[in-house]
């Protein structure tokens, strides 16, 4: 069989072949793509998973004279789509498109050769990818399960007179498989899957995007059940109040408040579930996350180390394993790499073995590999030196065992060090502090605790504190804060709010009772003192568990993640200095 003979090729490396004019001929198969590079590039035979973006596709090869077959089952669709595309452009008088990939790496733009305005194409179709194509992010798969019984059983919801979500949100790290997940869904549901990336909005002329937007939720209307995928909400979905009156992005704005429109539109009865991502949730307006809009996050977070061997296992399927090769080893060396990266770290050893004139890939390969990548990512700055492993793992170690002697919520349930790519202020999802209303005293100091137990733990081992832990000290001054303006929790002040529950406000900017200097300096005061609490009885905590602090962190830089069983065993062994009931009780003699 012809297959035989062909190696297979990461999708983004087909496309820099074709851009490099390497490419001979290609055959669009529905699932995968197969190509042949000219004979002074070897004439060597690869395959590559398909994209699903067929429409696109076919627009670069035209305009890189690459001879192609297309047999996938969507080229009708596309020629459609092209044609529909330029018959809009012809109406604005503008009389192009330039199509856009967006992958992992970047984005492509291909010229059409008709001019310079900007269009994009959204594909539809089955995707053909499955939940067993995406790895290592089994908390997300296992969130977007449901979404699949959505789609493939929606007649069982409706029936019962339930509400189906309509907009989720995948948050993530670039590379970490938001996309594929988004195809998965499409794939196991077996519904059509429309995709179109915000960023080729920004540069439209006014009016286009919003009714680029109105054909898409049209379109996706008539082939319910199914799934629009909007990839990097962010270049549409940025802050309004940002703009500056003339110098903001009137297109953003106008394709932003088109597509909220849309959304509120419908109803996930209707058989449309609109997927997003995004990897700066934090810039993302407020009101794209409203009830009925996307008020379902997804975090899609980098794989630990037993993600990255399953990440691993799906891309060198198809790959020639040479005996000596120990993905669990591989696993090991990888840390911080993304589904994305793996996957072209097995590339990459394949190439090398390639070149190498050998039959299969050997460790070797994946070692020379590894070096290559990290190379490349040390540049982008992603990857920890083994210091700052170690400081974040006893970091983390920190705000569990504090955690565990404290009341209410703030028991850990996992530490890990995986690095988490998300803003620089570490979006956690999840993390209910905002809408708890009745956070009692003493559980609030227990927050405020385990917060300070980071930074407590770095000042006991190393005897200085790191950046990272900044952002606790941030949060835990807001808690404080909050404790004593909002919710009345002051000795001396009493249980006054001096501050609106800015919750209520859509308007962020909000408004402190007008008080006087003298209640600012005591309440200035109250905040350190209650900070000063709870960072000494951090340290006690820690210097009292100092063995188990080594031990555990020791643990935690071997596994990279601890929960569950493991962790709470070792969370039950942590014990309470004396001073701590004291303290805990003065927090709660306030009548
Ligand atoms: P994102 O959309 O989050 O930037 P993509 O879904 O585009 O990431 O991932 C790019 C490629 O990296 C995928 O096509 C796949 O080959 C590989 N990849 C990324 N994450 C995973 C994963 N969790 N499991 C398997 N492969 C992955
Ligand atoms: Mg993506
Ligand atoms: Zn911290």
């Amino acid at each position: 069989m012809q297959t035989e003979n062909r190696s297979q090729s990461a999708y983004s490396q087909f496309i820099d072949q074709v851009r490099a004019s390497q490419v001979q001929q290609v055959t669009i198969k529905p699932d995968r793509i197969e190509y042949t590079l000219k004979p002074e590039f070897g004439s060597h035979q690869y395959y590559t998973k398909s994209s699903g973006q067929t429409d696109t596709l076919l627009g670069l090869l035209k305009s890189n004279g690459v001879e192609y077959t297309n047999l996938s089952n969507n080229s009708a669709t596309a020629e459609n789509i092209l044609g529909l595309l330029i018959s809009a452009g012809a109406i604005l008088g503008t009389f192009a498109c330039l199509l856009k990939f967006s992958k992992a790496n970047g984005d492509i733009g291909v010229g059409m050769g008709m001019g310079k305005s900007k269009a994009r194409v959204y594909n539809q179709g089955k995707t053909g990818i499955t939940f067993a194509d995406v790895a290592g992010v089994d908390e997300a798969k296992q969130e977007l399960q449901e979404v699949v019984d959505f789609l493939s059983n929606g007649e069982k919801y409706r029936k019962i007179g339930a509400k189906i979500p309509k907009g989720i949100l995948l948050v993530g790290p670039p590379g970490t498989g938001k996309t594929l997940l988004a195809k998965a869904v499409a794939g196991e549901a077996g519904v059509p899957f429309l995709s179109m990336s915000g960023s080729e909005f920004v540069e439209l002329y006014v009016g286009v995007g919003a009714s680029r937007v109105r054909d898409l939720f049209n379109q996706a209307k008539r082939q319910a059940p199914c799934i629009i995928f909007i990839d990097e909400l962010d270049a549409i979905g940025k802050t309004r109040n940002g703009s500056v009156p003339g110098g903001g992005n009137d297109e953003r704005e106008q394709t932003l408040n088109q597509l909220l429109t849309e959304m509120d539109g419908f109803s996930g009865n209707d058989g449309v579930i609109v997927i997003a991502a995004t990897n700066r949730p934090e810039i993302l307006d407020p009101a794209l996350r409203r009830p009925g809009r996307f008020d379902r996050h997804v975090l899609v977070d980098r794989p630990d180390k037993s993600g990255r061997v399953e990440i691993l296992q799906v891309h060198a399927q198809p790959v020639v394993l040479g005996e000596d090769v120990d993905l669990d080893a591989i696993a090991h060396q990888t840390f911080g790499f993304t589904g994305a990266d793996l996957a072209n770290l097995v590339n990459e050893a394949a190439l090398m073995a390639a070149r190498a004139n050998r039959q299969v890939v050997l460790m070797k390969d994946f070692a020379e590999a590894i070096e290559r990548v990290v190379a490349g990512l040390e540049k982008r700055s992603r990857v920890l030196t083994p210091i700052e492993r170690q400081i974040v793992a006893y970091h983390e170690v920190g705000h569990a065992l504090v955690g565990a002697l404290m009341p209410g919520g703030s028991k850990v349930s996992k530490i890990s060090i995986v690095p988490r790519g998300i803003g620089a202020l570490g979006y956690t999802l999840q993390m209910p502090t905002e809408d708890r209303f009745l956070m009692l005293e003493d559980e609030l100091r227990g927050q405020l605790t385990t917060l300070l137990g980071g930074r407590a733990a770095e000042e006991i081992i190393f005897g200085k504190v790191s950046t990272g832990a900044s952002d606790d000290i941030q949060k835990a001054t807001d808690l404080a804060a909050r404790a004593v303006t909002q919710y009345g929790m002051s000795e001396t002040l009493g249980p006054i709010a001096f501050e609106k529950n800015s919750a209520q406000f859509l308007d962020d900017s909000s408004s402190r009772r007008a008080i006087s200097e003298e209640v600012a300096v005591e309440i200035d005061r109250q905040v350190k003192q209650s900070i000063n609490q709870a960072h000494d009885l951090a340290l006690a905590i820690l210097e009292l568990n100092r063995g188990l602090l080594e031990s555990t962190t020791q643990i935690l830089l071997e596994k990279e993640v601890l929960e569950g069983d493991e962790l709470q065993t070792i969370l039950t062994r942590v014990q309470a200095p004396e001073s701590l009931q004291h303290r805990l009780m003065k927090g709660q003699t306030r009548t």
